[in-house]
């Protein structure tokens, strides 16, 4: 299969990895000699908002606590991701182990890893995995036999909601509640799972602890660009002829990536899955890094075929299903900017109009609770601003009176 050998590519987290190395290597150090790594190889998370993982880390360590947890967030829900279903399924001693690694920093004993329901397959496989570690004593009362040295690892199941990928509902859904969003602060490194402190990381950055740790935090920062150390994973979806998973070095240029994959005629990339931003042609030699385009790691490639109103039609039906409601400008604004798409596939718009959805669409992005509606009109906008020539053009409107 084409996928196989793409899904393989990189140097970073897919580099040479005995299984047990980190947790062995860690079990040597202390938490700050762990954390100093951490900080050297200055390791942002990966599920897109980019937080520093040495600083979450320290914040949970420092909490007074006589309970701690970590948590792995594998609620991969961003359309177009798939990158941690081939962690988690292929590399699972790089995710398991870099919970450990986080469970000796931050003084916690337990884990939880929050699997996206959709992956009910995988639970045989995980399960089955941790039971080795514990054999291999790389799991469990006293690691690698050093005395105090306990974390265990429990499995959670989500249901299918997206916004449980928000660490805060996420942590609800895990206590049991339904999932959503809580206020913030007090932020979950010192006010977490059951009230205690709790740092929750993305698949992909765990997977990163346990190379950093293992080969150090310089040999980390050898990748990337000077504010972006590193590398990324990219789920490359759409129109190309080799999709997958690609890691490649934070700088990397959109038009690389695309020479890479095969990609022909392409018109537009959704950078960040459907939260993310769709840029046009006229921006493709920007790079993909925290300093230009932040991203996730979701890419969806299209062509010049695909008609950018239905793409974006989809997009704004994805968050209306997904909103939790809790929040007036997220509740009913998606539901009010799906409409204006409806409206410009319908030609009943008027310029007007779609002006005061723009605005609102820059209200939500300010004023809603949780990263959910936060995000929802950027793909809205970003397609009616680089797209506009296309989606106006033939369609007059002027049949809408609001
Ligand atoms: Fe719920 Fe949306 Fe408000 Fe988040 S922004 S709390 S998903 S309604």
């Amino acid at each position: 299969m084409e996928n196989e050998k793409t899904n393989r590519v990189g140097s970073v987290i897919f580099s040479e990895y005995e299984r047990g190395e980190a947790v062995k290597k860690a079990a040597e150090m202390s938490r700050e000699d762990i954390l100093g790594e951490i900080k050297i190889s200055s390791l942002k998370g990966r599920g897109g908002a980019g937080f520093p993982t040495s600083t979450k880390w320290m914040l949970t360590a420092a909490a007074k606590s006589d309970e701690k947890y970590v948590i792995c967030n594998a609620d991969e829900g961003e359309p177009g991701t798939f990158k941690d279903r081939v962690l988690l399924l292929e590399y699972p001693k790089l995710v398991f182990e870099g919970m450990v690694v986080a469970g000796k920093t931050i003084g916690a004993k337990v884990g939880f890893l929050y699997l996206r329901g959709e992956y009910e397959y995988m639970l045989k496989s995980l399960h089955d995995y941790l039971s080795e570690m514990k054999q291999d004593q790389l799991l469990g009362k006293s690691i690698c036999g050093k005395e105090g040295f306990d974390f265990d690892i429990q499995i959670r199941l989500g249901s299918g909601a997206y916004i449980c990928g928000e660490e805060t509902a996420l942590i609800e859904s895990l206590e049991g509640q339904r999932g959503e969003a809580r206020n913030r602060p007090p932020f979950p490194v010192s006010t977490g799972y059951k009230n205690k402190p709790t740092t929750v990381n993305n698949v992909e950055t765990l997977a990163a602890v346990s190379q950093i740790v293992t080969k150090g935090g310089e040999w980390y920062k050898t990748y990337g660009t000077n504010k972006s150390s590193g590398s990324k994973l990219f789920s490359v979806s759409g129109d190309c002829k080799k999709p997958g998973v690609y890691e490649l070095p934070w700088g990397t240029k959109i038009s690389e990536l695309l020479k890479l994959v095969e990609a022909e005629k392409t018109k537009a990339v959704q950078v960040g899955g459907a939260s993310g931003v769709c840029f046009p042609k006229s921006q493709f030699e920007r790079t993909l890094a925290y300093e230009d385009i932040s991203t996730g790691g979701s890419i969806i490639i299209f062509n010049e075929s695909r008609d950018m109103v239905k793409v974006l039609k989809n997009f704004m039906e994805f968050f209306v299903e997904e909103s939790c409601g809790q929040c007036t400008p997220c509740r009913i604004g998606n539901v009010k900017l799906l409409e204006g798409v409806e409206m410009i596939e319908d030609k009943t718009f008027t310029f007007n109009y779609i002006n005061k959805l723009k605005e609102l669409g820059k209200t939500m992005q300010v004023s809603s609770k949780c990263g959910l509606g936060q995000s929802s009109p950027n793909s809205f906008l970003s397609i009616l601003e680089n797209f506009s020539e296309e989606i106006f053009n033939g369609r007059n409107g002027g049949k809408h009176e609001k």
